[in-house]
């Protein structure tokens, strides 16, 4: 039976796959720094873990500027499905 992949079920497989098919290895990993590693039983942790990338947290007005790009791209891509169709 097909079950629907979600990102919790895709986290638990790649973990899977990296312990080379031995589920019960993936509850024995010691790779914290992994990111995967706190989703790795394929649930979602409580609470959610931190982490730093080193990047700085984005600001109000560079999210107001990722929003505004996001919207002009859809609009393009609306725009280029009307000229297909
Ligand atoms: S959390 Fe552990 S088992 Fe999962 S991908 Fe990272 S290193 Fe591999």
């Amino acid at each position: 039976m097909k079950r629907k992949l979600t990102p919790l079920r895709a986290i638990r497989h790649k973990c899977i796959d990296c312990c080379a098919g031995q589920v019960y290895e993936v509850k024995l990993c010691t790779a914290e720094s992994c990111p995967l590693y706190a989703y790795r039983m394929g649930k979602l942790p409580d609470p959610l873990p931190e982490y730093d990338d080193g990047r700085p947290e984005p600001t109000e007005e560079d999210r107001e500027r990722w929003k505004k790009f996001g919207q002009e791209m859809r609009a393009k891509q609306l725009g280029n499905a009307s000229k297909d169709a």
